[in-house]
């Protein structure tokens, strides 16, 4: 039976390092400051938005949230970018994605500035995570990067195997895996033969947006399976690209959906603005 590694714990932890650390910045006068911005009315960037404000309050940050109607244009977007890039109390500003039809994200993204970019989805930031010389990492792959050193596995000499390419999941996942000195295989939709991959995958990550694709006969007997999956199954149901019941009889440790990968996206975010807030104080 395997480890089901429990992403709420780790995630708490993190929250509660970064609390400390904050209340200790705090007594010197700096507050850290996450500014939000959503646009439109997409009920999903709603709750996360929410849940973002949520985590800033309970680690004692200053989070301003930017809530703009769908009919907003390009440059009045970009123009707010610029005026928090301009707000000392502000350290850390975010957009949430997606935004709605007709806007352009990806100006957006390059608009904000690569030190308040939390995100880390700024091309100046992306370029340093190649490099492997960064101040800031995208959270979700840096939160799958978390749990595993908090449950003592071991990515060196490892074969990973990562299903997904996306820019803000599946490339960073692969680089960070690599840093630490694993064998890192990306895959993806034109992949062949995936199932013969995946199934020699010591650590194996899967960043798909396919409810359950990843089946027990695609798994190695004692991997490391971790599931970045968020779908909705049949019956509407959240679950991950995982089919948790079949696979966790299989590997050695498995993260859960809900409860894996989801929460630690958020702490990675505070730990994040935290250093964005540190770095700008030159503290
Ligand atoms: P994405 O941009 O849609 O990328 C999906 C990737 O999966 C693509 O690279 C795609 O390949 C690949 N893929 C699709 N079908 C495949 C198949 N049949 N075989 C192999 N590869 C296949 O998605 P994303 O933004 O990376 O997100 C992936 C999942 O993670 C989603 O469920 C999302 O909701 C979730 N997510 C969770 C968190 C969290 O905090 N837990 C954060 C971000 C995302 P191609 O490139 O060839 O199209």
């Amino acid at each position: 039976m395997a480890i089901i590694i429990d992403g709420k714990k780790v995630s708490a932890d993190v929250k509660e390092q970064v609390r400390i650390e904050t209340e200790n910045l705090v007594r010197q006068g700096v507050q850290p400051g996450l500014a939000v911005i959503i646009v439109g009315n997409d009920p999903a960037s709603r709750v996360y938005v929410n849940n973002k404000k949520k985590a800033c309050e309970a680690v004692g940050f200053l989070s301003r949230e930017y809530a703009l109607p769908e009919t907003t244009t390009q440059e009045e977007l970009l123009e707010l970018v610029r005026r928090l890039n301009g707000d000392k109390s502000i350290n850390g500003i975010l957009c949430q994605l997606p935004l709605p039809k007709g806007l352009d994200e990806k100006q957006v993204i390059e608009e904000i500035s690569p030190m308040k970019d939390v995100d880390a989805f700024h091309a100046v930031n992306v370029g340093k995570i190649m490099i492997g010389e960064y101040d800031f990492l995208p959270c979700t792959p840096a939160g799958v990067m978390e749990m595993l050193n908090s449950y003592d596995i071991p990515v060196e000499g490892k074969s990973c195997v990562v299903i997904g390419r996306s820019n803000i999941v599946g490339k960073p996942m692969a680089m960070l895996l690599l840093h630490k000195n694993g064998t890192v295989t990306i895959t993806h939709s034109r992949t062949k033969n995936l199932k013969e991959i995946t199934s020699a995958a010591d650590i194996l990550v899967a960043a798909i947006g396919k409810a359950k694709f990843v089946t027990a006969d695609m798994v190695k007997e004692g991997a490391v399976v971790i599931d970045v999956g968020m779908n909705r199954d049949e019956n509407g149901k959240l679950c991950g690209d995982v089919d948790f019941e079949s696979v966790k009889e299989k590997c050695s440790a498995i993260t859960p959906v809900p409860g894996g990968v989801g929460p630690m996206t958020i702490a990675m975010l505070m730990k994040n603005t935290l250093k964005a807030c540190k770095l700008q104080n030159n503290l």
